[in-house]
């Protein structure tokens, strides 16, 4: 579907999603790319089938400890099962009827999960240099939202203190490190600084696992503002 996305989840993700082991908000920012990439949804299939696979030795040993005479389980069909599950998604979520953002001047296809995300109704703020944006509460361990930037608009440069993943939904954005586009899956830990900047737009989705901290300007007074709201929207799961 789009050939050109450069920045994927790193492998150890991907494990954590197949194997079921990442926060809700992570697996939805995680889901949502695979959707939008070919390469990422077919080694997810893999490491679902491996973990199925693994799972299945664990319990048979268990088993076949219990008792001789049970059968051993068909792995293939319930690999078959785990492959086929996100046909089986599409299709229930064909029905949403939210499937899309209505930005300034053109409409924005989400990926069905975060059509799902957004159904339950999004309500934006506008923040400080052309950003707009609606938190979404998915989990008591992260942070979510829609970012919208403005054509032009440009964040303060800030640092953080856990992770914060950002998915491109449409428009592109960049940094100090590059330009991301649509279906790109951006990941910035404490080691970096950066001040994403946006020429074009941009539409995000955007899980941090917790909260920034601006390292510039008038935007350090943001800070306890945002550790308060961070608190609040964790307090509300
Ligand atoms: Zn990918």
């Amino acid at each position: 579907m789009n050939a050109q996305v450069k920045f994927h989840p790193a492998e150890e993700l991907l494990i954590g999603f197949a194997n079921g082991t990442l926060s809700p908000g992570m697996n939805v920012v995680i889901s949502a790319h695979i959707e939008q990439c070919a390469m990422c949804r077919e080694k997810t299939s893999k490491l679902e089938a491996q973990a199925t696979v693994e799972w299945l030795k664990s319990t048979e040993s268990v088993e076949t400890d219990k008792d001789d005479s049970i059968s051993a389980p068909n792995f293939s069909h319930l690999v078959a099962d785990i492959t086929s599950q996100p046909q089986q998604r599409e299709r229930v979520l064909e029905d949403d009827s939210v499937s899309e953002i209505h930005m300034l001047d053109h409409s924005v296809k989400l990926p069905k999960v975060l059509a799902k995300v957004a159904s339950k109704g999004l309500v934006w703020k506008k923040l400080a240099g052309g950003i707009n944006q609606a938190s979404v509460t998915l989990d008591d361990q992260t942070q979510c939202e829609f970012l919208y930037m403005k054509p032009g608009s440009q964040v303060p440069v800030h640092k953080h203190q856990g992770t914060e993943v950002t998915l491109v939904l449409d428009g592109s954005f960049s940094d100090e490190m590059g330009k991301y586009e649509k279906s790109d899956f951006v990941v910035r830990d404490k080691s970096h600084t950066h001040q994403p900047a946006s020429e074009e737009g941009c539409l995000c989705f955007a899980v941090l696992d917790s909260p920034l901290t601006f390292t510039s300007g008038l935007a350090r007074l943001l800070n306890p503002f945002l550790r308060y709201r961070f608190k609040r929207a964790t307090s509300m799961g």
